[in-house]
C-alpha cells in the first residue's frame, strides 16, 4: 500500500484538533498541555507501526481518546492515558517513562490496562474466565481502566473488518460476553447496544443485514408515527409552558434479534420496535414534578397500560439511570413505550456514569458504583469461587434486574431480581447472614428460600446457633451469598481435611509410599475424586477404602508403566494434551438440580468428552443436546435461549447415590432387631429411608430400604449383616 505521507500526517493532525473539539467535558489549559503531551508521545511511540488495515497506528489511540472524550464524557487524565493505553504493550516505551512525563495517576492506569493486554487471549473458556477475574481485579486501582478498556474494544469492533473471519467471531463473543454486559452494568447505554449490535454484525451477519435493512424501511413510517403522537400533545405541553423535545428511540438490532428469537416470531410481529422519548428542560428541584406532570398530560390523551409503569426516578437504578417509562395506547391503537426524562436524566442514561460524575460535583461519594465496587470486590476476595463460577454469577448478576426492598427502619435496599430472604440477611451482613434462624416477609414469617419482591419490608431473625447448611446453597441466587455460604461450609470440610492430611501421611509412611505432591496428585486420580483438598477431607471422614490404599501402594512402583498403558487407551486429544495425565474420571452425564440422566447427543460443533465442562441446550426435534462451554455457539445459546439450557455434570457413577433394598431373613432371637439397626447406623454413607420386621412363630423377615453412595459399600453392609448371629441370608431386592 502506497501511503502519503503528508495527507497522513494532516490527517492526524485534524484527528487531535477534534478530539479537543468534541470532548463533553471543559477543558481547562492544563489539561490541553497534559493531552498534547500525550499526544506527541503516543505519535512517537508508535511511529513505525500501522494497524491490520494498513493506517498509521497512532489513529487507533486517538479515535479510544475521542470514545473516552466524547461519548463518554471523561477527564483530561483519562484521555490521556486512552492515547498512550497502547504504548508500554506495544512500543519502546516502559511504565517508568510514562510516570516520568505523566505522573502517578496516568501510570497507573496504563498499567492497568497494559496488564489486561497481557493476559493470553486465550481459547480455554476457563482461562478466559481467569483474565476476566483479573482484568476485574484491576478495577480496584482505578474504574477508568476498565471504562478505557471498554472503549478500546469498541473501536477495536469498529474496525474489524480486516481481521480474519474466525478472528472476528471470537472477538464478538467475547464482546457479547464480557464487555457488553459490563457496560450495561455502568450505565453506559449506549456503548452497550453498539458493542452488541456490532457483535451481531460478525456472529450472524445474514440476520443482522435483514434486520438493519427492515428497520431503514420502517423509518419514514415511524417519523410519521412521531409526528402523529407529538400532535396530540403539543397544545397541552406548550400550555403549560414546558420547555421540551419529542423524539423516537429505535429498539437496538440486537434487542430486535433477540426478541424475535425468544418468542420465535417475525419482524412485523415485535411490537415494541421503538419508544418515544420526551425530554424536558428543568431546574432541579422541579425534575421529579414536572416528570408527572408530562405524564399526566400523556394519560389524558392516551390510555396507559398500569403494569408498565416504571418509575426510575423516584428509585433509580444503583448505576444512576433515571427516567419514567409508561406504555400506552397511541394512536392507530398501537401500544407504545414513552420515556420520560429530564435533559439531566437523558445525560446519565446516554454516557452513564461519567455524566453521573458530572452532575454529582465536589466530594460527595457516588454510592452507586461505590457499593458496585465493594461488591465486586467481595467476590473476588473469596478464593473459593472456581473462575468460571465467578463469571456465570457475574453475568448473571450484571443483566439481573433489581428490585427494592426495606429493611425494618424503613431503609431501601437493592437486590437483583429473583433475590430470596436468605440472599437479603447476606446484602445485609455476613454476620446476618450466618446466622439467619429465619425471616419475616410483611410481618409474615417465610421459610428462608422465599423470593422477595420490590416493596417488600422484610426482617431477619437470627440466632446465635444457626449456621450455614449445603441447602442454603439453592436458597440463594446472589454471588455474595453464594460465596459466604460456600466460604463456611469449606471451613468445616478444611478442619476434617486437615486431619484427613496427617492420617495421610502416617498411612503412607506405614505403606511405604513416599509422600510427596506427586503420589497425593496420583491418589487424587486413583480414588477419583477433584481435588487433595477432597482427598484429604474423604481420609478425615474415614471413606477411604483401605485395601484399595494398599492396591494403590503396590502398583506405586510400576506407576510410569501404568501411566503410558493408560495413556495408550484414553482418547487422543483433550484429557492428555492439557495435561491432566491419565484418563477422565468421569463417565457419566447427570442433568439439572436432581442430576437426573437423560437421554442426549453430543454436540457435533464442539464434540464434548468425558470431563469436559458442559450445558445441555432442549432443542425442537432432537432432544437434550451437549455443548462444551466454550463451545462458539455457547454464547449465542447461552444469551438468546438462557431458558431452554440445562445444567449438565459428567460425575463418577461409582459414586452415584441410589437407592437400594435388602431383604434378611433369620431365626428370630432377642436383640436381633437393636443388632440390626447398630450395624446400619454405624456404617458410613448409608442413608435409611425405610424399615420394616416382620416374625411368623421364629422366623424372621426384615425389609430396609436405604440410599447408599455405591455398590462397594452395599457389599460391605451385607456382609456385616451377615455376621450377625441368627440372620441366614441377605439378598437384594
Ligand atoms: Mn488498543
Amino acid at each position: 500500500m502506497l501511503i502519503d505521507e503528508e495527507t497522513e500526517n494532516k490527517e492526524i493532525a485534524k484527528q487531535y484538533k477534534d478530539l479537543l473539539k468534541i470532548s463533553y467535558l471543559q477543558l481547562s489549559a492544563v489539561d490541553k498541555k497534559l493531552i498534547r503531551l500525550a499526544f506527541n508521545t503516543a505519535v512517537d511511540a508508535h511511529k513505525t507501526q500501522r494497524r491490520k488495515s494498513g493506517e498509521a497506528y497512532i489513529f487507533h489511540p486517538i479515535a479510544v481518546a475521542k470514545i473516552v472524550a466524547s461519548e463518554i464524557g471523561l477527564d483530561a487524565t483519562s484521555i490521556a492515558a486512552a492515547l498512550l493505553h497502547d504504548t508500554v504493550e506495544d512500543t519502546e516505551y516502559t511504565l517508568d517513562d510514562i510516570e516520568r512525563l505523566f505522573g502517578n495517576t496516568v501510570a497507573k492506569i496504563v498499567h492497568g490496562l497494559t496488564k489486561i493486554s497481557h493476559l493470553k487471549k486465550d481459547k480455554d473458556v476457563s482461562l478466559q474466565a481467569e483474565n476476566f477475574r483479573k482484568m476485574l481485579l484491576t478495577l480496584n486501582d482505578d474504574i477508568r481502566v476498565i471504562i478505557i478498556k471498554i472503549a478500546d474494544r469498541l473501536h477495536n469492533m469498529q474496525t474489524m473488518d480486516a481481521m480474519p473471519e474466525y478472528k472476528q467471531v471470537k472477538i464478538a463473543s467475547e464482546t457479547l460476553y464480557i464487555y457488553a454486559p459490563l457496560a450495561h452494568r455502568i450505565g453506559m447505554y449506549n456503548i452497550k447496544t453498539e458493542l452488541e449490535d456490532l457483535s451481531l454484525k460478525y456472529t450472524e451477519p445474514n440476520r443482522f443485514d435483514a434486520i438493519k435493512d427492515k428497520i431503514e424501511q420502517s423509518q419514514e413510517e415511524q417519523t410519521q408515527y412521531i409526528k402523529a403522537f407529538s400532535k396530540f400533545l403539543k397544545t397541552s405541553l406548550d400550555k403549560e409552558d414546558l420547555n421540551y423535545f419529542i423524539k423516537g428511540r429505535s429498539k437496538s438490532i440486537y434487542s430486535i434479534h433477540k426478541k424475535m428469537q425468544k418468542q420465535s416470531i417475525n419482524y412485523e410481529q415485535v411490537f415494541d420496535k421503538f419508544a418515544i422519548r420526551i425530554v424536558y428542560k428543568s431546574m432541579p428541584k422541579d425534575e421529579k414534578f414536572l416528570a408527572w406532570k408530562i405524564y399526566s398530560i400523556v394519560t389524558d390523551h392516551f390510555t396507559p397500560n398500569p403494569t408498565r409503569l416504571r418509575d426510575w426516578i423516584s428509585s433509580p437504578k444503583s448505576n444512576g439511570y433515571e427516567s419514567l417509562h409508561i406504555t400506552v395506547m397511541g394512536p392507530n391503537n398501537k401500544w407504545i413505550e414513552v420515556q420520560i426524562r429530564s435533559e439531566r436524566m437523558h445525560e446519565i442514561a446516554e454516557k452513564g456514569y461519567a455524566a453521573h460524575y458530572r452532575y454529582k460535583q465536589g466530594d460527595e461519594k457516588d454510592s452507586g458504583i461505590e457499593g458496585w465496587l465493594n461488591r465486586l470486590q467481595e467476590v473476588l476476595e473469596s478464593k473459593d469461587s472456581s473462575a468460571i463460577d465467578f463469571v456465570e454469577n457475574f453475568k448473571l448478576n450484571l443483566y439481573a434486574e433489581e428490585i427494592f426492598v426495606f429493611t425494618p427502619q424503613g431503609e431501601l435496599k437493592s437486590l437483583p431480581q429473583g433475590s430470596s430472604a436468605l440472599d437479603f440477611a447476606y446484602s445485609i451482613h455476613t454476620e446476618i447472614g450466618s446466622k439467619t434462624r429465619g425471616a419475616r416477609v410483611n410481618g409474615k414469617l417465610v421459610p428462608l428460600s422465599r423470593t422477595v419482591k420490590s416493596g417488600d419490608s422484610v426482617e431477619i431473625i437470627t440466632s446465635q446457633n444457626a449456621k450455614p447448611t449445603a441447602n442454603w446453597l439453592d436458597y440463594v441466587i446472589t454471588s455474595r451469598a453464594r460465596n459466604k455460604i460456600k466460604s463456611s461450609l469449606n471451613e468445616e470440610k478444611n478442619k476434617i481435611a486437615e486431619e484427613g492430611k496427617e492420617i495421610l501421611r502416617r498411612k503412607l509412611k506405614h505403606l511405604r509410599v513416599e509422600n510427596n505432591e506427586k503420589t497425593i496428585q496420583q491418589l487424587v486420580l486413583y480414588f477419583k475424586v477433584n481435588s487433595s483438598l477432597d482427598l484429604f477431607y474423604r481420609v478425615g471422614l474415614g471413606t477411604v477404602d483401605n485395601r484399595k490404599l494398599k492396591e494403590f501402594a503396590t502398583t506405586y512402583n510400576n506407576s510410569f508403566l501404568n501411566f503410558f498403558k493408560k495413556r495408550l487407551r484414553a482418547k487422543p486429544g483433550k484429557s492428555i494434551a492439557e495435561g491432566e495425565g491419565f484418563v477422565s474420571r468421569y463417565d457419566k452425564l447427570v442433568f439439572g438440580k436432581e442430576r437426573e440422566e437423560l437421554q442426549y447427543k453430543l454436540s457435533p460443533c464442539c464434540n464434548p468428552i468425558a470431563g469436559d465442562k458442559v450445558f445441555g441446550f432442549v432443542t425442537i426435534n432432537e432432544g437434550i443436546k451437549v455443548h462444551q462451554y466454550n463451545c462458539s455457539n455457547a454464547v449465542s445459546l447461552q444469551s438468546s435461549y438462557a431458558y431452554r439450557i440445562v445444567p449438565a455434570w459428567w460425575i463418577d457413577s461409582g459414586e452415584q447415590e441410589f437407592t437400594a433394598e435388602l431383604v434378611l431373613h433369620g431365626i428370630d432371637q432377642q436383640g436381633l432387631v437393636n443388632q440390626v439397626t447398630r450395624v446400619i447406623s454405624n456404617s458410613m454413607n448409608v442413608d435409611i429411608k425405610k424399615i420394616n420386621f416382620q416374625t411368623e412363630e421364629e422366623l424372621f423377615k426384615g425389609t430396609l430400604t436405604m440410599r447408599v453412595n455405591n455398590k462397594q459399600t452395599l457389599k460391605k453392609l451385607k456382609q456385616r449383616l451377615l455376621k450377625i448371629t441368627g440372620i441366614e441370608k441377605v439378598a437384594r431386592q
